[in-house]
């Protein structure tokens, strides 16, 4: 087991320009565990569902090898539940309903066969969560990534640095490296998280792509243009499954694998937002994860002759 995603297991109510859905299937983790699937990565998700989460959903989970014994069922609890509406343009949302149900006293509980994980993602929740996940570890993981949202500034901001503070590579939006950072250029945004702690800064700017920051270096990455955007929800978790599962792929953590890395999370989640929810990261294969990497190629490669 190389990879450890620690992160909500969800229902989700989507409404977008195109259409609305009941409650689906979603989650961070679940979009991280799909997409590490898809790379042929073996990973474990640690989290906690209500008893009114079908089987169904975890036989998915098995059959595609993610290990889900740190799933825990609280028989008379109910699921997390989230809904969101985009506006049109795609790019932002309203959320309409966040019920955190079983979440709300979320222990983490590391199975013994998920302490040797090399890697551990740490989905958005809580950072004092995210933080006991970290101390339950019997060896810190060789990389922890980090996912946060502006909410935890808000609320829960001294825990959030404790977090950060530990944390190799944090993903963020632009919107929230701004409010962490208190400043508007990316640049300058990224050396003041960089201080934080993180030795990786990635923003991620949704159909504009992503930065990724490391020392003096940075790295920028389109995103694919689509001529079908569906539905939003879960890009940012699939782009950190991918990111991570392609690291740990490769048993590499210095910045040229990270430079790949950040490119397969992009493909991958160029696929999530083709449907509702789930739908479309369920279908991939490596073949079609395969195509999608060409393309990206295509549009990032040139030549230039000054003379
Ligand atoms: P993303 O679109 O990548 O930001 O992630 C959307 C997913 O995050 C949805 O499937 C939700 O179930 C999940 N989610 C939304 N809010 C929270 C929260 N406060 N804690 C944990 N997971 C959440």
């Amino acid at each position: 087991m190389k990879l450890l995603v620690v992160g909500s297991v969800a229902f989700d109510a989507i409404e977008t320009p195109f259409g609305k859905t009941d409650k689906i299937l979603g989650g961070a983790a679940t979009y991280i565990g799909i997409t590490s699937s898809i790379l042929g990565v073996k990973s474990g998700i640690v989290s906690v569902v209500g008893g009114d989460f079908p089987q169904e959903h975890l036989n998915m989970f098995t059959n595609r090898g993610v290990n889900i014994e740190g799933i825990e069922i609280v028989k008379e609890g109910k699921t997390f539940f989230w809904s969101g509406k985009y506006h049109n343009d795609l790019n932002t949302r309203d959320t309409l309903a966040t019920e955190v149900n079983v979440l709300e006293n979320f222990d983490p509980k590391i199975p013994n066969s998920m302490q040797d994980a090399e890697i551990l993602v740490l989905g958005n929740l809580h950072p004092g969560v995210q933080l006991s996940v970290l101390e339950k570890m019997n060896n810190r993981p060789k990389l922890v990534i980090l996912d946060t949202m502006n909410f935890w500034m808000n609320t829960a901001w001294d825990i959030l640095m404790e977090m950060i503070a530990k944390t190799d590579v944090i993903t963020i939006n632009d919107e929230e490296a701004r409010q962490l950072s208190g400043e508007y250029s990316l640049v300058k945004a990224a050396k003041k998280i960089h201080a934080m702690g993180p030795k990786y800064v990635i923003i991620k700017k949704g159909e504009h792509g992503a930065l990724l920051f490391h020392d003096s270096n940075v790295f920028a990455i389109p995103a694919l243009p689509l001529e079908d955007v569906f539905d939003p929800t879960g890009a940012g978790d699939t782009f950190a499954g991918g990111f991570a599962a392609y690291l740990a792929k490769k048993g590499k953590f210095d910045f040229e694998t990270m430079k790949s890395a950040l490119i397969v999370g992009s493909a991958m989640a160029s696929f999530t937002v083709e449907k509702f929810g789930t739908e479309r990261i369920e279908e991939v294969n490596e073949s079609d994860m395969f195509s999608r990497l060409r393309q990206f190629k295509e549009l990032t490669t040139f030549d230039v002759e000054l003379q």
